[in-house]
């Protein structure tokens, strides 16, 4: 039986990581949840699941939720709070299903803590890669990757030598403008960028992947988890999403995963590595399918995922810089207050004001994340 926390549980990746275990009653048992502010949703996981512990962001919600949950069920809040439901109890794997760069530090925690790590949070890859795998791999924790195309190289790759690896390729959907032109972006709303074709994932990720941004955090989270460089990453539209990507090898042989669009299939590979288990979602049938299609990916189309490859390339304190401004325009366009096409505007410029400093370390990072987030604010 393994014992699972959840940093996020109320959102698209944590509800589904609680859908996969409600699954497999006998092989998972939940300890930790913690949320943000959805007092009611927490309580109610926290009621099914049983945990002994919740957490939420504020003091008041935690306060709330005391009141409805049972008194052997821990309630905390905050980042400590967070902390301890990442690193606190006896988790043996935590799953970071929170979004941005505020994930960093209870996933650091947990590292420290010996915690197998399911990683959906890539936000804390591209802010402090080389600090999170540096530190994994000094306490010999493993990451194991939720998002769909790591998880997919990451299966690429089972049972092969790293240096046979040529490159990898990351499928991206295309995202929800994908057959627009780019004077076609001028005025697009939240509601038609927040439609996206295949997958039904949180608001931020799911703006990330109308610009390509989330594209250009995958690349520098696959540098990141499988240790390659920038030349050997490369980006292909492929508008079904049935090839989550593939590795090509030294002798041009290629190795892809497939499967239905259905996040449920990578979380529970996460949860139940190295063993496989039934999950709920379809099976693919390539017949039914008939076509798939592939396009080369356009960099003038979608300049972020330029930008993001050319952030990782400087590295150092580049990434966190692109990572912090995209975070800040994302919530400004869904607020209204800037336009689509405002997001690259906004990353470009803060970039523009930043000086690449030395490897950063945990304290630098947070410094560097304020100041790109006051930056972006005031453009
Ligand atoms: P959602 O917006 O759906 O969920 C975010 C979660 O984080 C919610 O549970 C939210 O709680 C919680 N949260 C927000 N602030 C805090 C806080 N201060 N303390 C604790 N919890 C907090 O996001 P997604 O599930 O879509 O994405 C999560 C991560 O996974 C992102 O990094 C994303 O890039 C990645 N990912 C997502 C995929 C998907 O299909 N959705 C696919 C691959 C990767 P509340 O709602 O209660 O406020």
């Amino acid at each position: 039986m393994k014992k699972i926390s959840i940093l996020g549980s109320t959102g698209s990746i944590g509800t589904q990581t609680l859908d996969t275990i409600a699954h497999h009653p006998d092989s998972y048992k939940v300890v930790a949840l913690a949320a943000g502010s959805n007092v009611g949703l927490l309580v109610e996981q926290a009621l099914a699941f049983r945990p002994s512990l919740v957490c939420l962001a504020e003091r008041a919600d935690a306060e709330a939720a005391r009141l409805l949950l049972p008194a052997e069920i821990k309630v905390v809040y905050g980042e400590e709070g967070l902390i301890e439901a990442a690193a606190g109890g006896d988790a043996d794997v935590v799953v970071t299903a929170i979004v941005g760069s505020r994930g960093l530090p209870a996933t650091l925690a947990a590292i420290d803590a010996g915690r197998t790590i399911a990683l959906a949070n890539k936000e804390t890859l591209v802010t402090a890669g080389h600090l999170v795998m540096e530190r994994a791999a000094r306490r010999g924790v493993a990451i194991l990757p939720v998002d769909s195309e790591h998880s997919a190289i990451f299966q690429c790759l089972n049972g092969e030598r790293r240096k046979d690896v040529k490159q990898i390729t990351l499928t991206a959907s295309g995202g929800s403008f994908r057959d627009r032109t780019r004077a076609e972006l001028s005025g697009v709303t939240v509601a038609e960028a927040l439609s996206h074709p295949n997958w039904s994932m949180g608001a931020k990720i799911t703006i990330d992947s109308a610009t390509m941004v989330n594209k250009g955090l995958e690349v520098i989270e696959a540098r990141w988890l499988f240790d390659l460089t920038y030349d050997q990453i490369e980006v292909l539209i492929h508008p079904e999403s049935i090839i989550h990507s593939y590795v090509e090898f030294t002798d041009h042989s290629v190795i892809a995963q497939l499967g239905v669009p259905d996040m449920r299939v990578p979380i529970q590979y996460a949860l139940s590595y190295p063993e496989r288990l039934a999950t709920p979602t379809e099976r693919l049938r390539l017949a039914e399918i008939g076509k798939l299609q592939f396009r080369e990916m356009d960099y003038d189309r979608f300049p972020c995922l330029r930008l993001a490859f050319e952030c990782g390339r400087m590295g150092l304190s580049a990434p966190t810089v692109f990572n912090a401004a995209n975070e800040v325009a994302v919530e400004r366009f869904l607020s209204g207050a800037i336009t689509f096409l405002d997001i690259e505007r906004v990353i470009e410029t803060v970039i523009g004001q930043h000086t690449v400093s030395s490897v950063p370390d945990v304290e630098s990072i947070v410094e560097i994340d304020a100041w790109a987030r006051r930056a972006a604010r005031s453009i």
